[in-house]
């Protein structure tokens, strides 16, 4: 080989923001069909799995270059508009390209695994089948399930799913007699045989109308809708709709759903409706499944992808709809590694895919009902809930003064008595699980605190769990029995202060005994399908649950009839920006699960501070007077959406070493921002982060802002490399986290 041959640049996953270059292999010559395809390489004394980049012009020093060692993919696998919009990502957030794509692929291909078959299973009758059949007796379950399987020709397994309870033992005995045989076929072969929804009322059908219009290219292909609706309004019935209309185009639909969202319930749902087979890409499934379903969108085969937030990286060679539901929902933002927002990455891929996106909530976040007041996102609303249900009712309980037993009222435990007794069910939403928030010394004030996430200066406490037996920190999740006397002390008055999930569920099932008592935290939960076998235990019996926001969506419960909002107080106090914004979408939400049905439902709240404006506000007014005051004081203070903020966080095991880092960092800033001629930057800090330690790491933070988007990135761009060079950060980790959502 040449000095002048070109050379193979890839991405490895490695937190270097640059790519590295190897030859092609033996005699192969680095041509532009190298890019996008995996390949393994040596690095150091390892081997990695990385992609290629780039294609270019050797350097100096092409001699010494190590050869790729081997390529893993046939076919390009990153390429057109997915390796676009992953090299936007990469420039967006300021993190290496490698990652991202590290990131964008599931964990098998990640790792050098071929891209996995992804055929779909079906059914039909043998040629002795068909003489068989009029034999087979009328009413039996084969026969049933042979008369299915006739009709269709070819019956796919989703759809036979929906068409018969149970059909594999019928499907089993039948193929033992060699009456019906299973066959893999591309899932796109199987026609869909969608079950008609409920005729749309006006709202949705105007609403229907207009994607419609944006689908068919009536309008141009990219466009973003925001779908402003009320809970139980019927979003999801509109989604349906589009997504029927995407495939009878012959197009792929991505729907991205929030971590709580995708429950068997509404996969079924999405799947009988629909009549094809929906694709399901969520943290419960293996890496073999994962990259099963990422192969089938790549090669164009899966029609409908229901994930969470990862899911925003499948290929869609074909696309035609991308639907974000519950676009507000915090699990959107990836909060470690590549800080990418799944919501965000949607409509930039919408754009560069030239096909809508429609982004759904009952309480869309600031961020998008700016756009939509600004014109930038076509504003749909659906105002009244759908079919018969009815808004419930909110009365807000004042309880200053009243005597409380686990943080429950009395007239809250009659109003939980009178909806049970009624043959209703009660939800009791607190926002802290556990026993108790706070294990206090009755006789010297001590407080069991987390040694790992404690400073002289800020005390993180430890929760109550188990019925009073266990301490556990939330934070960096270390346990400890309950000790049995006040360590600075010695005296045994040691009691747990305040109220967890844990107490009231104690307390709620010792005054109601009668019906069942369920708790739903993500402590009573850590099983894959314990969501859904707490909700079975339930039924449609009169009951209570318990939770906290695990609970404010998921499942649809039809008998509930009283939501019980307690212990919202401390929110109303955050110094955090978007505390009042996420405290009105969960009250909103929460209280969107009562009634859904033909039931009404009733919502109380229980506040120590009923004047609070927050609380006037959305009462009275409603989530989007809520929403214009709240953008009105974000405006005013300068904070998102009319401001851009990035925040530069550090942590070590040494108390100094991320303030050292941070303060290297802001001069890189500032000596950067000399070279940028508009002064729109503002940097406060560096200061100890929110939570100064945290499983033994000390936090610190920098924050940047500007009213420039374009302003804060180039700023980036000229710092980071001061930063990669420092050697102050090799003695931290740190991160950059563009449009941050938590400031923690
Ligand atoms: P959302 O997603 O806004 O919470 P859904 O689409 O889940 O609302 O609809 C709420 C309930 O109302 C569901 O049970 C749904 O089947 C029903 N529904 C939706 N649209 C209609 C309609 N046009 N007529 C009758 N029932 C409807
Ligand atoms: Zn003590
Ligand atoms: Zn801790």
């Amino acid at each position: 080989m040449s000095v002048t041959d070109p050379i193979l640049r890839v991405a490895l996953p490695l937190p270097l923001p640059r790519l590295f270059d190897y030859r092609a292999p033996g005699t192969e010559a680095a041509t532009q069909d190298w890019i996008g395809r995996r390949v393994r390489v040596p690095f150091g004394p390892r081997e990695l799995v990385g992609v290629v980049a780039e294609v270019g012009p050797a350097e100096d020093g092409t001699h010494e270059l190590r050869e790729i060692l081997a390529c893993l993919d046939d076919a390009p696998l990153l390429h057109g508009e997915l390796a676009d919009s992953l090299r936007w990502l990469s420039r967006y957030t300021h993190a290496p390209l490698g990652e991202v794509l590290a990131t964008a692929l599931p964990a098998a291909l990640r790792r050098g695994e071929p891209l996995p078959d992804t055929h779909a299973w079906a059914w039909r009758l043998t040629e002795a089948g068909a003489t068989h059949l009029p034999a087979l007796r009328a009413g039996t379950r084969p026969r049933r399930f042979a008369d299915l399987v006739q009709a269709a020709g070819l019956h796919g397994e989703d759809a036979l799913d929906v068409a018969m309870d149970d059909w594999r033992t019928a499907a089993r005995a039948l193929a033992k007699r060699g009456i019906v045989e299973r066959v893999a076929i591309p899932a796109s072969q199987l026609a869909p045989t969608p079950q008609p929804g409920p005729t749309p009322n006006d709202e949705q059908a105007a609403v229907i109308e207009t994607i419609r219009a944006a689908q068919s290219g009536a309008c141009t292909g990219f466009m973003p809708l925001l779908l402003d609706g009320v809970t139980g309004s019927g979003k999801t019935e509109v989604y349906l709709q589009a997504i029927a209309d995407c495939l009878a185009r012959g197009r792929q639909a991505l729907v991205l759903v929030p971590e709580i969202g995708l429950t068997p319930q509404a996969l079924a749902r999405f799947r009988a409706r629909l009549g094809v087979p929906v694709h399901a890409l969520h943290s419960g499934l293996n890496d073999n499944e994962r990259a099963r379903v990422w192969a089938a969108a790549w090669r164009g085969e899966a029609r409908v992808i229901v994930g969470t937030r990862s899911a925003i990286f499948v290929p869609l060679p074909q696309a035609g709809l991308i639907v974000v539901d519950e676009e507000h929902d915090a699990s959107y933002k990836q909060q470690d590694g590549i800080r990418y927002h799944a919501r965000d990455f949607a409509l930039v891929r919408g754009k560069a895919l030239d096909v809508p996106v429609l982004l759904g909530s009952a309480t869309p976040s600031l961020e998008s009902l700016h756009n939509a007041n600004a014109g930038r996102y076509a504003h749909l609303r659906l105002t009244r809930r759908a079919g018969n249900a009815q808004a419930p009712r909110v009365r807000v309980l004042d309880v200053r003064k009243r005597p409380l037993d686990a943080g429950l009222s009395v007239e809250l435990l009659e109003a939980i008595r009178d909806t049970v007794d009624r043959g209703g069910q009660a939800l009791v939403f607190k926002n802290r699980r556990g026993y108790a928030p706070v294990l206090l010394c009755h006789d010297c004030g001590w407080s069991a605190h987390c040694h790992r996430c404690s400073t002289p200066e800020h005390n993180s406490p430890m929760t109550v769990h188990a019925g009073g037996r266990r301490l556990q920190c939330h934070h960096c999740g270390a346990r400890q029995a309950v000790p049995k006397a006040c360590p600075d002390c010695a005296s045994l008055a040691l009691q747990p202060q305040g109220n967890g999930t844990e107490r009231i569920e104690e307390t709620l099932a010792r005054v109601f005994a009668d019906v069942p008592v369920v708790r739903v935290d993500r402590g009573s939960t850590r099983r894959k399908d314990a969501l859904e076998r707490h909700f079975d235990t339930l039924g449609d019996r009169p009951g209570i649950l318990i939770g906290t926001q695990m609970l404010a969506k998921g499942h649809d419960l039809p008998n509930l009839t009283l939501v019980a909002v307690v212990g919202i107080d401390e929110g109303l106090f955050s110094a955090d920006f978007r505390a009042g914004e996420k405290l009105a979408q969960l009250l909103i939400q929460v209280s969107g699960r009562a009634g859904r049905a033909e039931k009404p439902g009733e919502v109380w709240l229980q506040t120590h501070h009923p004047e609070h404006p927050l609380l006037q506000t959305l009462i009275h007014g409603g989530y989007h007077a809520f929403a214009e005051q709240e953008l009105a004081q974000r405006e005013a203070a300068g904070f998102p959406p009319f401001a851009h903020l990035a925040l530069l966080r550090a942590e070590a095991k040494h108390a100094d070493a991320p303030m050292m880092f941070l303060r290297e960092a802001k001069q890189a800033f500032a000596d950067a921002d000399q070279t940028i001629t508009d002064q729109t930057i503002a940097i406060h800090g560096p200061l100890p982060a929110p939570m100064p330690k945290r499983a033994g790491m000390h936090r610190a933070q920098l924050l940047v802002s500007s009213n420039e988007r374009r302003q804060l990135h180039r700023l980036l761009d000229s710092a980071l490399p001061v930063l990669y060079a420092s050697p102050e950060a090799r003695k931290v980790r740190w991160s950059l986290d563009v449009d941050p959502v938590d400031l923690y």
